[in-house]
């Protein structure tokens, strides 16, 4: 249904864009009708640019993002129309996605213009009504309020009935749930898990391992905008392999939190490891290699790849040539 094809991202940073920050790259994936994938990674791995790539909100460096088998950079009036028709956003700070001065109702009575002129206003009052209370909203208690007047949950519950309201088929959840108190977070859940019962495909976008085992049947995980492991969710989660997956079902409490003191994330992926593994500098199991040599994602059993040389057989291990600059030892701040 959705498929990203070797997809990259490199922003313009610095003075005058003369630096070049790799948030996303070389991103292979495919979440296919009424599958739910969750992409895993900490605060700056690139899961939301692939979230905006993926509704066109940035354009994709290399690489090609299909729907049912369309580039979707191709799309244009109303095959772009259409494609947000099915294929819509949620983020993780509902507030941010909303012009404040607009009342709840405004945001229907857009849609309704922009998508559905044909459909007589009294039909379209019954479908915005009937679209809140499947997100178990009650419409009168919503319509006539400003976003900041409503809660974070019932906030996104609006936007996800604003999406339902489109007839989408595939949804990008980015970090919906991890914002929500505990109540409201069971509520959001069981609202996906239901949209999913009906059919609709969600890329769930979070840094909550158990949320995405509770909800995903298949995971990508990224690091510094490389995937380095993905696969069925019961696999990766039963035995992770890469060392960064390792780590973080280590750490699920923190697993939010930057690692790394001193050097900022960015600057890193500015200018560092361009040739190495992403993980070297931080991983326990480093090899000289590892400076140096990038792994592929390769499969070690069915729908569980991995891209690590602890796993690749060693005569597709290249030898080091030169000794890298940096230590081979990786340092470690935590
Ligand atoms: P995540 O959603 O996983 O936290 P993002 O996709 O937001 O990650 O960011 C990935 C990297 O790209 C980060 O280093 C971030 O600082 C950088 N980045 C994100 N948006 C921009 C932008 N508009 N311009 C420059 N750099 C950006
Ligand atoms: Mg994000």
């Amino acid at each position: 249904m959705l498929k990203l094809e070797n997809v990259s991202k490199v922003y313009r940073v610095g003075a005058f864009g003369g630096k070049a920050l790799f948030a996303v790259n070389n991103v292979s994936f495919e979440v296919k009708q009424g599958e739910v994938v969750s992409l895993i990674g900490e605060s700056g791995s690139g899961k939301s640019t692939i979230g905006k790539m993926i509704l066109r909100l940035l354009d994709v460096t290399a690489g090609k993002i299909t729907y049912n088998g369309t580039d979707i950079s191709s799309l244009e009036g109303n095959a772009l129309k259409d494609y947000y028709r099915q294929v819509q956003g949620v983020f993780q700070d509902p507030f941010s996605s909303y012009n404040p001065i607009f009342k709840a109702d405004r945001i229907f009575k857009v849609l309704h213009e922009e998508f559905f002129p044909e459909v007589p206003a009294t039909e379209w009052q019954k479908r915005v009504e009937h679209a809140l209370s499947s997100v178990g909203l009650n419409p009168a208690h919503v319509l006539n309020k400003y976003p900041h007047q409503l809660s974070g949950g019932q906030l996104q519950r609006f936007l996800i009935a604003r999406a339902l309201l489109l007839d989408i088929q595939f949804l990008v959840a980015d970090e919906i749930i991890s914002m929500l108190d505990a109540s409201t977070r069971i509520d959001v859940l069981n609202l996906l898990a239901d949209l999913k019962s009906r059919g609709l495909s969600i890329l769930f976008i979070t840094h909550d391992l158990s949320l995405a085992y509770y909800i995903s049947e298949r995971a990508v995980i990224l690091y510094k905008g490389y995937v380095v492991e993905q696969g069925a969710v019961e696999k990766i989660f039963h035995t992770p392999l890469h060392p960064y997956t390792r780590m973080l079902m280590d750490s699920v409490p923190r697993m939010d939190r930057k690692w790394e003191k001193g050097i900022s994330l960015l600057e890193r992926q500015v200018e560092e490891f361009r040739n190495g593994c992403p993980y070297f500098e931080r991983c326990p199991v480093a090899e000289k290699i590892c400076a140096v040599y990038r792994p592929p994602l390769f499969d070690v059993e069915p729908d569980h790849a991995v891209a690590c040389v602890h796993y690749q057989s060693p005569s597709d291990v290249p030898k080091p040539v030169a000794l890298p600059h940096q230590s081979v030892h990786p340092t470690h701040s935590a």
